[in-house]
């Protein structure tokens, strides 16, 4: 089929600009290419979040990715994983499939993956981590150490419809702080890894609309850290409903109490 309008493909020759990967990203006013590309980031989890979030990290010119996950690849992974494919259940890493099949997105990004546990991690040489754990432990773990490094850490959850988000810089409230707020409690139950009083929660409902959704908002906060533009981070704890498709964030303060800063 012939679209009436252009008599021959060769009458239209690309610009200086369709020739530059990234040149849609570098017209958004704050976005730093340069700070992107040199940004370390470490993603904690490889599957349905981790997918999605390594995804859009790649696509939007990071190139130094490690990628951290200890489990192996199972059936019920494909609805919501775009790197795993039907061969891959019980055959492959999560961590490792993640990191060769992202690397075909951009040659020029370096994709490193770790499989194992984030509480055996010895080297945290990073400038970012991105949170897609789905258990309350690795959980407080990451975040007690990003917030012992001073490593910003931003930290998303899903369960079903609902998602949640929160960037935690160094020396601001973290997802402790968060947790041990009271008014918060009754919505972090809501969530996998946050709050509940249940250690861990195996089977619960996910689907990949809203795991992309969350992991968009976790890639563009990091984007704005990577662009020395933290002044723009949300801020707070944010909550999205995606049967009601709204939005909102709750305040947050450092808690005194939260053992995550008092040597500060
Ligand atoms: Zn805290």
């Amino acid at each position: 089929m012939r679209i009436s309008g252009f008599r021959s493909m060769d009458t239209v020759t690309a610009g200086a600009s369709d020739r530059d990967r990234h040149d849609r990203q570098r017209r958004i006013e704050w976005v730093d290419m340069d700070g992107i590309a040199s940004c370390r980031v470490l993603v904690a989890g490889a599957g349905a979040l981790g997918n999605e979030v390594v995804k859009d990290l790649v696509l939007s010119g990071f190139r130094h990715i490690d990628v951290i996950d200890m489990d192996d690849v199972v059936l019920s992974n494909l609805s919501r994983c775009l790197f795993f494919r039907d061969s891959d259940v019980h055959s492959g890493m999560k961590s490792e499939i993640v990191a060769s099949r992202a690397s075909e997105l951009d040659p020029d990004a370096e994709i490193r993956p770790i499989v194992g546990r984030i509480q055996d991690m010895e080297s945290w040489n990073y400038d970012i981590i991105v949170g897609c754990l789905d258990n309350i432990l690795a959980r407080m773990h990451l975040n007690a150490t990003a917030c012992g490094l001073g490593i910003p850490y931003v930290d998303g959850a899903t369960d079903g419809m609902m998602g949640k988000l929160q960037v935690v810089l160094p020396g601001g409230p973290c997802l402790q702080c968060a947790s041990n707020r009271s008014h918060a409690k009754a919505l972090e139950r809501r969530f996998t890894c946050t709050g509940s009083s249940s250690v861990f929660v195996p089977h619960t409902a996910s689907d990949i609309t809203t795991t992309a959704v969350i992991a968009a908002m976790e890639v563009r906060e990091t984007m704005k850290i990577a662009s020395d533009r933290q002044d723009l981070t949300v801020e707070g704890v944010t909550y999205y409903d995606g049967t009601a498709g709204t939005v909102f964030t709750l305040d947050l303060d450092r808690d005194p109490q939260c053992p995550n800063h008092t040597e500060e």
